[in-house]
């Protein structure tokens, strides 16, 4: 984070604008919108801030900038074409311990304004970290037109009952859920669409409901969640809405810190972590875990990589569940399989090249195999192996023994999707060397067959590609 993103009470402190022009007017226009004193020093005023100081809304003062007029200010603002004042304003502030931001110049700055969407009370501020203006200013319109205008009047009504809703849900987690549920139902679709009156009918009827079934324990839920193979932007919006919702999360190595960031906030965090060959925490723990968290009432958030039904033991997951009666949802997630092809340029079918594709793990079991190696071989297939990284050597060995021919193209996709991928081709029969030699770190997935050679092809098209 280069900045710290903070929202002041700057009601009643001086605010110093150094300069008069229509920037500066811009920047007292915000001022006082958060009911700011201003204090603008200025030779001359555009018409703008000129009407102000008529009105005494700002006090101004037609002179050149002293250093005194730093005195018992909270901020400073500097917007003027003199750059030696520029730099003068911005080392004696900065050197007082006085925030100060000089427009358009960010190396003066000790902090920056973002671009906001303003629903007052509630404020969305943007910031690229004065890097992009023109991209913070693109991301505003697009929430301007995806947050709701009402959205202001929805804060003011939840901050107005607020004391009702306390006093009728003492318990803390009771009266989270009730304000989640109240922020995605009915009664806030009725204050956005400025019906106050049925707003507050409905919020009465439920909190009397709440209060008539005080005591009884809510029922916890296990959200079983693929998460995909790593791009966060390839997440489900099911996904994404039950990461928000979570009150706690079990995650293990695969899921990278990027995609754990979206989930709430204030979720606790349990790492069940798996390795390869070490198991952090065993599986019938796991479920045993995810048991007694759900009948606590929680909602359990279990995210896995890639889908939980492709190698993700959801299947025995949902088993321990349904034998508790605990409730329970999939969101399927996008395989590694699906997320490496595409990343990789490299299509699973192709009607000239591949008219199945089969997916087999490469986990062997005490160093013993139990594939059936005539299936994986078969003309015109794909063959994606999941866990294959460190039996690969043995894995090439096996199939070539079976029959397949050393010079099938082959690919092994690294970390897949995600920022650090790496792809290595080869034919079979010399994989297992060159990806020795790349020294890869894993995850990754192997696909054999004679697709992999339309990867250069497709490149061309594909920016995912790498
Ligand atoms: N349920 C997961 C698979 C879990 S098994 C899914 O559907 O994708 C773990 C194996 O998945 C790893 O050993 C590796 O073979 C593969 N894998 C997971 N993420 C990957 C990634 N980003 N790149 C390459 N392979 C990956």
């Amino acid at each position: 984070m280069i900045h710290l993103p903070i929202f002041m009470d700057i009601k009643g402190r001086s605010v110093l604008v150094v300069g008069g022009g229509e920037l500066a007017a811009r920047k007292v226009e915000m001022i006082l919108k958060a009911e700011g004193r201003v204090r603008v020093v200025a030779e001359s005023l555009c018409r703008a801030l000129g009407d102000l100081a008529d009105r005494e809304v700002v006090e101004h003062h037609a002179r050149a900038f002293d250093a005194a007029d730093l005195d018992g200010c909270l901020l400073v603002f500097v917007a003027t074409d003199d750059e030696d004042l520029n730099k003068r304003v911005s080392a004696l502030a900065t050197e007082a311990d006085i925030p100060v931001n000089v427009v358009d110049r960010l190396e003066l700055c000790t902090f920056i304004m973002p671009a906001i969407v303003d629903r007052s009370p509630v404020l969305v501020a943007v910031s690229t970290g004065g890097e992009a203006p023109i991209l913070s200013r693109v991301l505003k319109a697009q929430l301007e037109t995806s947050i709701p205008t009402g959205l202001g009047r929805l804060a003011d009504f939840a901050g107005a009952c607020r004391d009702k809703v306390k006093a009728a849900i003492p318990e803390g987690p009771l009266r989270l859920r009730f304000w989640e549920n109240f922020m995605h139902g009915p009664i806030a679709e009725y204050v956005l669409a400025g019906q106050p009156e049925a707003a507050n009918n409905l919020l009465d009827d439920t909190l009397n409901k709440a209060i008539s079934d005080q005591g009884v324990k809510p029922h916890g839920e296990v959200y079983l969640v693929g998460s995909g193979p790593g791009d966060p932007d390839l997440l489900t919006f099911r996904a994404l809405r039950l990461m928000q919702q979570a009150d706690v999360v079990l995650h293990d190595r695969l899921v990278p810190d990027e995609i754990l960031d979206l989930v709430r906030r204030d979720a606790e965090r349990v790492f069940v972590g798996k390795r390869r060959g070490d198991h952090a925490m065993p599986q019938e723990e796991i479920g045993r875990l995810m048991i007694r968290l759900a009948k606590d009432g929680k909602r359990v958030l279990r995210l896995k990589s890639g889908d939980p039904f492709v190698f993700g033991r959801g299947g025995e997951e949902i088993e321990a569940l349904s034998s508790e009666g605990i409730h329970f949802q999939i969101v399927p997630g996008v395989t590694a399989a699906n997320g490496c092809a595409a990343y990789a340029g490299i299509p699973l079918t192709h009607r000239d090249h591949a008219q199945s594709c089969i997916f087999v793990t490469g986990h062997a079991k005490d160093d013993n195999f139990d594939l059936d190696w005539e299936a994986l071989i078969r003309p015109s297939q794909t063959l994606v192996v999941y866990m294959g990284l460190d039996s690969l050597p043995m894995l090439s060995e096996k199939l070539i023994g079976h029959g397949a021919d050393p010079n099938t193209p082959a690919a092994v996709v690294d970390n897949g999707t995600r920022k650090n991928q790496q792809v290595v081709i080869a034919p079979l029969g010399e994989l297992a060397d060159a990806v020795a030699k790349a020294n890869l770190p894993g995850p990754a997935i192997v696909i054999v067959g004679s697709v992999v050679t339309l990867r250069k092809r497709l490149s061309w098209f594909n920016p995912a590609v790498t």
